[in-house]
């Protein structure tokens, strides 16, 4: 348990250290590609506006320095004309709505820029934004529009308003920062590009690391999921080993007490002058050493049956009629105290049975039937014959099995927690055999059960018939 703990220990923070490794390779190689990225369309903006200044006749803003200075020279009148401050910040709100309206829409450097980048080979969709830094509008004295918080801040620009080397922002890249200027009016503006398709274009670089980061997380996974089974497998025999160990030690040590015991009786003086007393213990003695015969014989069974496949000394019989030998011989026995009721009509079925295995398969059957009981067995034992196969159900009235142990009781060496305290005496071998015997005869068995409501068995075999 402690080496199970362990395990699952260890392998679990190891799965968690490389699943946080991997996050931070990629989460890293994800801030380069990113980084790469915004360098790339810097690098290719910069270009372009060089290109742009250096070979043609328009910067793209032509027709926003048009519309602006035919606005401003009436809108400065407007300014000068109006008394009341309200209305004075109404107008101002207005003209830079106007300026905001203009240089948004009637610009041209997104296309100008488009085009080259598709010339030069980058064929990304991008989005422009505006930020607009400073509006004046000046007459015989300047009066301020508007201005951005951070824009006092910022490097006084440069008189020749010349387009600068872009700069990377968090998201968008700082294609350039520009400066309008006339008689009426002062403008300073940042452009930004952002592409649409960044993240897209980032994940299909990234896609193959990501892909192979993940397989290397789920190969590991697996194969800590395939050891810890094992582990948990080996641990689950071994523990069976032990119980089967214990059990058996209990199971042999019953009979050869009594078989002691009884000797030592013989031994007496008084009991020798007696012959009933001495034939009744000659018998338990008898008794005891077929019971110790068993044992054993059930336990070097096992080993044979691993070594070698089952020796089946096959004759066709009529089931009805070997099922009526093996109940009646078991109700003079073991089930004595049981009341045993046959239900099965197989309409004179035949089946190619080794008798003496299918003995021991129904007997195992029978007196776990009345093993497993706590109150009066009462045992009913159905049975038909299908097409193909005959079906065998014997039924009982006793504690049940619960649904973890039955998915293992057909297991060699298994027995439910309640057969471990020695209510119910066992070797955890009687259903193995069970299924072993069917599976050898081309049948199977299974069960349905329910604690407290009794158990049914279900065997099945090949009808031949
Ligand atoms: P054993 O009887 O020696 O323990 P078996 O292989 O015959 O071994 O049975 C395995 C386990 O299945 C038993 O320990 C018992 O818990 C459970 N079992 C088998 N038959 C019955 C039954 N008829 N009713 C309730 N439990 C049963």
């Amino acid at each position: 348990m402690k080496k199970k703990n362990t395990v699952l220990f260890l392998g679990v923070t190891s799965i968690l250290i490389l699943i946080s490794v991997q996050v931070f390779i990629i989460l890293g190689i994800w801030k380069q590609k990113n980084e790469m990225f915004a360098l790339k369309y810097t690098m290719l903006s910069k270009e372009a506006l060089s290109y742009i200044n250096r070979r043609m006749p328009t910067d793209g803003f032509d027709t926003v320095r048009f519309l602006l200075t035919k606005y401003s020279e009436q809108a400065n009148k407007d300014i000068h004309a109006l008394k009341d401050q309200n209305a004075l910040a109404e107008k101002k709100k207005e003209i830079l709505n106007y300026f905001t309206k203009v240089v948004n829409q009637e610009q041209d450097l997104s296309g100008l820029l488009s085009s080259f980048f598709g010339r030069a080979g980058f064929e990304n969709k991008f989005n422009f934004s505006i930020v607009i830094n400073n509006l004046e509008m000046i007459d015989i004295d300047t009066i301020l529009v508007y201005r951005s918080e951070d824009f006092l801040n910022r490097r006084v620009p440069d008189r020749t308003g010349k387009p600068k080397s872009a700069e990377i922002t968090r998201s968008k890249i700082l294609v350039n920062w520009f400066r309008m200027e006339d008689n009426n009016y002062r403008f300073v503006f940042d452009y930004f590009i952002d592409f649409s398709d960044k993240q897209k274009v980032i994940l299909k670089e990234t896609s193959a690391t990501l892909g192979m980061s993940t397989l290397s997380i789920l190969l590991v996974g697996i194969m800590f999921m395939i050891t810890f089974r094992n582990l948990s497998e080996e641990q689950r025999l071994s523990n069976l080993k032990t119980d089967f160990i214990n059990n058996m030690t209990h199971e042999l040590k019953t009979p050869l007490s009594t078989i002691t015991v009884a000797g030592k009786t013989l031994e007496m003086p008084q009991i020798r002058n007696d012959d009933a007393k001495i034939l009744e213990t000659a018998k338990l003695i008898g008794k005891q050493s077929v019971h110790l015969n068993q044992l054993i014989n059930m336990i070097l069974e096992i080993s044979m049956w691993e070594r070698t496949q089952f020796q089946l000394d096959k004759k066709t019989v009529e089931i009805e009629e070997i099922m009526n030998d093996v109940i009646d011989s078991f109700k003079n026995g073991g089930g004595n105290n049981a009341s045993i009721n046959k239900k099965y009509n197989f309409s004179g079925a035949k089946v190619d049975l080794d008798v003496i295995y299918f003995t021991t398969l129904l007997n195992n059957l029978l007196s776990n039937a009345v093993k497993y009981s706590d109150k009066q067995p009462v045992i009913e034992i159905e049975g038909f014959a299908q097409e193909n196969n005959i079906c065998i159900k014997v039924s009982d009235n006793g504690i049940g099995i619960n649904r973890i142990d039955q998915k293992h009781i057909f297991d060699k060496f298994y027995r439910a927690t309640t057969g471990n305290i020695h209510k119910f005496k066992g070797l955890g071998l009687g259903l193995y055999y069970v299924k072993k015997i069917a599976e050898a005869h081309g049948g199977d068995v299974t069960v349905s059960s329910k604690p407290g409501r009794g158990s049914t068995f279900t065997v099945t075999l090949p009808n031949i018939s």
